[in-house]
């Protein structure tokens, strides 16, 4: 295996099986993270995203959800056979994730400082005066002043509860953050801020990172991958730039042509017909063909193959797009 590469995701297949209903959120799914590398996972909601971030944290809640096949290989281990103690290990000091929701990582009864102290001292063998000043770095780094130790997450405003979630992710050194949506429940210019934390200390310590979002224009501005997800596959992925100036898969133009341009004033939004399929109930063959306008008989029968050259992939039985590509 190459020595880069961080986190190792092939075939995986994830299901959420009930008395009434199997509803397959991923569906054989591949992709790497190398060191240091962040990978944007774009797709709209039901796209099996979040799915895929629980999987590799082993986080998934069993039942009713099961990892039906696959490989998540962290620094090399099939992380699917952890046994609980190694998961605790592996999410203190391997792989951190930020949620959309800051209040669903920090408790409301304690104080910040506090509760970022006790993640320390449950990983690391250091005194509570080591693990306090610790804890005050960090929150300097992402921009909380060290008199806030003593506040209590309600004090906070939105993106002052994100900044100290950040903080919180990065106590341990993680080699991997995964965030997911972390932006969205904030104003746009606490979005940027945010951005641009994440941004600064991914470069500080040499992180790996997998945002999860359906803005195209975060992954831009912060990643070097891209992978966008529909009806728990990877329909298509490459550099940001191999797929931002050239996008192969029609969901990926048609996210694509769903943001208004504002260099053309003529340019209209084209938003992309119907809805995601419902994972307990998938369509047949290709899981884009009910909402495709290049739909084909064989589309309806037979799972697309995977196509492309080298880091650029798509699934699709049509190599549609070709021609811009040369
Ligand atoms: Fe559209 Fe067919 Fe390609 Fe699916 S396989 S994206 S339905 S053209």
């Amino acid at each position: 295996m190459d020595k880069n590469i961080v986190l190792d995701v092939k075939n995986l297949h994830v299901h959420y099986v009930t008395d009434d209903a199997t509803a397959k959120a991923v569906n054989g799914i591949d992709f790497q993270v190398k060191e240091g590398e962040a990978l944007g996972l774009v797709g709209e909601t039901g796209a099996g995203k979040t799915t895929t971030a629980l999987s590799i944290m082993q986080l998934i809640p069993d039942p009713p959800g099961i990892i039906v096949d696959g490989e998540i290989n962290f620094e090399g281990k099939n992380v699917i056979y952890n046994t609980d103690k190694e998961n605790q290990a592996m999410r203190g000091n391997g792989i951190a994730m930020i949620f959309q929701d800051p209040m669903t990582a920090l408790n409301p009864v304690m104080t910040v400082g506090d509760q970022l102290s006790e993640v320390v001292l449950t990983h690391e063998k250091i005194s509570k005066s080591e693990a306090k000043q610790r804890v005050i770095e960090l929150l300097e780094i992402v921009g909380v002043k060290r008199d806030r130790y003593d506040d209590y997450p309600h004090q906070f405003s939105g993106g002052q509860k994100q900044r100290v979630v950040i903080a919180m992710s990065l106590l341990c050194n993680p080699k991997l953050l995964i965030a997911d949506e972390p932006t969205t429940a904030l104003d746009v210019t606490i979005q940027a801020q945010v951005l641009d934390i994440i941004n600064q200390l991914r470069e500080k310590y040499k992180m790996s990172m997998i945002l999860i979002t359906h803005d195209l224009g975060v992954v831009a501005e912060t990643c070097e991958n891209v992978a966008i997800m529909y009806a728990g596959n990877i329909v298509e992925s490459g550099s940001v730039k191999e797929v931002y100036l050239n996008p192969r898969h029609p969901y990926t133009r048609g996210l694509f042509d769903s943001i208004p341009k504002l260099d053309d004033e003529s340019a209209e939004l084209v938003p992309i017909e119907g809805a995601i399929s419902n994972a307990a109930d998938l369509p047949t063959g290709c899981h884009f063909h009910p909402r495709c306008r290049y739909c084909q008989e064989i589309c309806k029968h037979q799972r697309p193959p995977q196509r492309g050259t080298g880091s650029h992939k798509f699934m699709c039985h049509f190599d549609l797009f070709s021609e811009e590509a040369k």
